[in-house]
């Protein structure tokens, strides 16, 4: 099993992500696209913060549903809960140590959050690149 650690820029907040990345989700939606994350999912007991937790901001819009949480310092994006599985964390692959490689390695899901599906007022059914028990 791998391991990988984060941090926001000024390094106040320190991060540990276990676990193998091999997929990694850009969403459409109007945060995602500002902030230019690159999304992994991952299991709450696969996070650990080794560092920093008071430093923490939460932002939250829309429908409130999904967490964004960031550096009170520097203001990077480290990690958040997605609306579409907010038992979950997304963690920021940008904010990994080895990013170029992470990203270089795994295969890109595009994820449609500007018409996200849980928005669906049509009652199709829209498949998404979350797993949600994977
Ligand atoms: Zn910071």
């Amino acid at each position: 099993m791998e391991s990988h650690k984060g941090s926001c820029h000024c390094r106040t907040v320190v991060f540990e992500v276990t676990g193998n990345i091999r997929e990694v989700h850009i969403c459409n939606c109007s945060i995602c696209t500002k902030k230019g994350i690159v999304h992994s999912l991952i299991d709450n007991q696969n996070l650990r913060i080794i560092s920093g937790e008071n430093s923490l901001s939460v932002y939250q819009c829309g429908t409130k549903e999904a967490s964004h949480w960031f550096c009170k310092t520097c203001g990077i994006h480290v990690f958040g809960r997605p609306r579409m599985n907010p038992k979950r964390y997304t963690v920021n692959v940008r904010c990994l140590d080895h990013f170029e490689r992470i990203f270089s390695e795994s295969r890109e899901v595009r994820f449609n959050g500007k018409q996200h599906p849980l928005d669906d007022r049509t009652g199709r059914e829209i498949p998404h690149p979350h797993p949600r028990d994977a």
